[in-house]
Protein backbone atom coordinates (compact mmCIF):
# COMPACT_ATOMS: atom_id res chain seq x y z
CA UNK A 1 0.00 0.00 0.00
CA UNK A 2 1.71 3.32 -1.00
CA UNK A 3 0.02 5.33 1.44
CA UNK A 4 2.07 3.36 4.76
CA UNK A 5 5.52 3.67 2.62
CA UNK A 6 5.83 7.35 2.77
CA UNK A 7 6.97 9.06 5.90
CA UNK A 8 4.77 11.14 8.24
CA UNK A 9 5.94 13.83 10.00
CA UNK A 10 4.57 15.43 12.95
CA UNK A 11 4.44 18.91 13.26
CA UNK A 12 3.54 21.85 15.37
CA UNK A 13 1.89 24.08 12.73
CA UNK A 14 0.21 27.49 14.32
CA UNK A 15 -1.58 26.48 17.22
CA UNK A 16 -2.34 22.94 16.30
CA UNK A 17 -1.11 19.90 15.07
CA UNK A 18 -0.16 19.16 11.41
CA UNK A 19 0.97 15.97 9.49
CA UNK A 20 4.01 16.67 7.04
CA UNK A 21 4.24 13.93 3.95
CA UNK A 22 5.38 12.93 0.74
CA UNK A 23 2.39 14.22 -1.50
CA UNK A 24 2.34 10.76 -3.53
CA UNK A 25 0.56 9.64 -0.49
CA UNK A 26 -2.39 12.33 -1.09
CA UNK A 27 -4.67 10.28 -2.27
CA UNK A 28 -4.21 7.88 0.28
CA UNK A 29 -4.24 10.29 3.53
CA UNK A 30 -7.17 11.83 2.13
CA UNK A 31 -9.32 8.82 1.40
CA UNK A 32 -7.73 6.64 4.18
CA UNK A 33 -6.77 8.95 7.07
CA UNK A 34 -9.81 11.01 6.08
CA UNK A 35 -7.95 14.39 6.52
CA UNK A 36 -8.05 17.95 4.28
CA UNK A 37 -5.14 17.92 2.41
CA UNK A 38 -3.17 20.97 1.34
CA UNK A 39 -0.05 20.80 -0.86
CA UNK A 40 2.91 23.39 -0.49
CA UNK A 41 5.49 22.56 -3.65
CA UNK A 42 6.71 19.15 -2.55
CA UNK A 43 5.60 18.56 0.49
CA UNK A 44 1.60 17.62 1.45
CA UNK A 45 0.39 18.90 4.65
CA UNK A 46 -3.21 18.10 6.80
CA UNK A 47 -4.28 19.91 10.13
CA UNK A 48 -4.75 17.09 12.43
CA UNK A 49 -7.68 17.13 14.91
CA UNK A 50 -5.46 15.85 17.38
CA UNK A 51 -4.56 17.75 20.63
CA UNK A 52 -1.13 15.44 21.27
CA UNK A 53 1.44 14.37 19.74
CA UNK A 54 0.81 10.75 21.24
CA UNK A 55 -2.73 10.73 20.08
CA UNK A 56 -1.61 11.45 16.59
CA UNK A 57 0.72 8.45 16.60
CA UNK A 58 -2.02 6.72 18.16
CA UNK A 59 -4.14 7.13 14.87
CA UNK A 60 -1.79 6.39 12.65
CA UNK A 61 -0.47 3.26 14.28
CA UNK A 62 -4.32 2.49 14.51
CA UNK A 63 -4.67 3.33 10.77
CA UNK A 64 -1.81 0.95 9.65
CA UNK A 65 1.14 3.19 8.96
CA UNK A 66 4.39 1.29 10.56
CA UNK A 67 5.89 3.36 13.93
CA UNK A 68 9.28 3.37 11.56
CA UNK A 69 7.10 5.65 9.35
CA UNK A 70 6.40 7.83 11.81
CA UNK A 71 8.60 11.25 12.95
CA UNK A 72 7.67 13.52 15.38
CA UNK A 73 9.52 17.45 13.93
CA UNK A 74 11.33 15.60 11.77
CA UNK A 75 13.19 12.91 14.24
CA UNK A 76 11.92 9.02 13.88
CA UNK A 77 9.56 8.65 16.78
CA UNK A 78 10.79 4.85 17.11
CA UNK A 79 14.25 5.53 17.81
CA UNK A 80 12.93 8.46 19.93
CA UNK A 81 15.87 10.68 19.47
CA UNK A 82 16.58 13.60 21.65
CA UNK A 83 17.73 16.22 18.81
CA UNK A 84 19.50 19.78 19.87
CA UNK A 85 22.80 21.22 18.90
CA UNK A 86 24.09 17.24 18.31
CA UNK A 87 25.18 16.71 14.82
CA UNK A 88 22.48 14.69 13.15
CA UNK A 89 22.65 12.51 9.69
CA UNK A 90 20.19 12.27 6.93
CA UNK A 91 18.36 9.14 6.38
CA UNK A 92 16.02 7.23 3.94
CA UNK A 93 12.85 7.30 4.90
CA UNK A 94 12.15 4.52 2.76
CA UNK A 95 14.80 2.25 3.57
CA UNK A 96 17.05 3.94 6.30
CA UNK A 97 19.88 4.36 3.85
CA UNK A 98 22.23 7.37 4.80
CA UNK A 99 23.61 8.00 0.71
CA UNK A 100 21.39 10.95 0.56
CA UNK A 101 21.76 13.58 -1.71
CA UNK A 102 20.64 16.94 -2.26
CA UNK A 103 19.43 18.47 -5.47
CA UNK A 104 18.30 21.83 -6.49
CA UNK A 105 19.24 25.06 -6.59
CA UNK A 106 19.68 26.53 -3.18
CA UNK A 107 17.48 29.51 -2.78
CA UNK A 108 15.68 28.74 -6.09
CA UNK A 109 13.61 25.44 -5.13
CA UNK A 110 12.79 23.92 -1.89
CA UNK A 111 15.49 21.34 -1.07
CA UNK A 112 14.69 18.18 -3.17
CA UNK A 113 16.82 14.92 -1.90
CA UNK A 114 17.67 11.36 -3.55
CA UNK A 115 18.23 8.29 -2.37
CA UNK A 116 21.08 6.56 -4.05
CA UNK A 117 20.46 3.20 -2.37
CA UNK A 118 16.58 2.69 -3.10
CA UNK A 119 16.04 5.56 -5.58
CA UNK A 120 13.26 7.45 -3.11
CA UNK A 121 12.99 10.84 -4.06
CA UNK A 122 11.09 13.35 -2.16
CA UNK A 123 11.11 16.56 0.06
CA UNK A 124 11.29 14.31 3.29
CA UNK A 125 14.44 13.07 4.78
CA UNK A 126 14.63 11.70 8.51
CA UNK A 127 17.53 13.56 10.41
CA UNK A 128 18.88 11.05 12.82
CA UNK A 129 21.23 12.42 16.08
CA UNK A 130 24.55 10.19 16.11
ZN1 LIG B 1 16.45 4.76 0.28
Amino acid sequence: MAGAETLYNIVRCADALCLEFDCSARSWVENFLGFTVEESRDICTSALPFHTKDDAIRYLVEKGVPEERIAVEGAPFKLSVERGGRPAIRVCPVCGSVRIVQIGVLGLTPPLYVCENCGYRGALVLEVVI
